[in-house]
C-alpha cells in the first residue's frame, strides 16, 4: 500500500523554529540526530520532547522517509536521554502524536518522554 496522505513539511513549524534558533527552548540534550528540550506546558514532573533534526511531519513520515542510520540514532538518543535524566529504573512513557485523531499539535515529529510520578494507564 502507498501512503499518500501524509502533509508536506511545514517550515514555519513551531519546532522548525525552535531548531533553527528563531524562538528559545529549554534544551535537555542535543547531538547529531536529535534536540531534546522541556515542553512548554508539562504533564508530568519531567516532560521532555525529542525531534529529530530532519524535517519530518509525524511518525508517520519519519518511518517511511528516514534512513536506517537516523532511525537508529533517534531511538538511541531516546534512550541515552531518559538514562541522563534518571527515570530508567522509576519507568517513563513515550508518547508520538501523529495525524488529525491523535490529536497531534506540531507537524514535527517528536517523541514526548514523560515520567517523574506514577502515570495514569489510560489510552484516549
Ligand atoms: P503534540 O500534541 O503535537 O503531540 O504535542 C505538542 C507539544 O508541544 C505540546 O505538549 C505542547 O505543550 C508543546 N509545545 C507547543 N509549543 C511549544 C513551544 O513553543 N515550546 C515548547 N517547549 N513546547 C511547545
Amino acid at each position: 500500500m502507498t501512503e499518500t496522505s501524509i502533509p508536506a513539511y511545514d517550515d514555519n513549524n513551531i519546532f522548525a523554529r525552535i531548531l533553527r534558533g528563531e524562538i528559545p527552548c529549554r534544551k535537555a540534550f542535543e547531538n547529531e540526530w536529535v534536540l531534546a528540550f522541556h515542553d512548554i506546558n508539562p504533564k508530568a514532573p519531567l516532560h521532555l520532547l525529542v525531534i529529530p533534526k530532519k524535517p519530518y511531519v509525524s511518525f508517520a513520515d519519519f518511518s517511511a522517509k528516514a534512513s536506517s542510520e537516523e532511525i537508529e540514532g533517534f531511538t538511541r538518543a531516546i534512550g541515552q536521554i531518559a538514562t541522563e535524566f534518571g527515570v530508567v529504573a522509576s519507568g517513563y512513557r513515550l508518547v508520538t502524536n501523529a495525524g488529525p485523531d491523535s490529536g497531534q499539535e506540531v507537524p514535527h515529529y517528536h517523541v514526548h518522554i514523560l515520567a517523574g510520578r506514577a502515570l495514569n494507564v489510560s489510552f484516549g
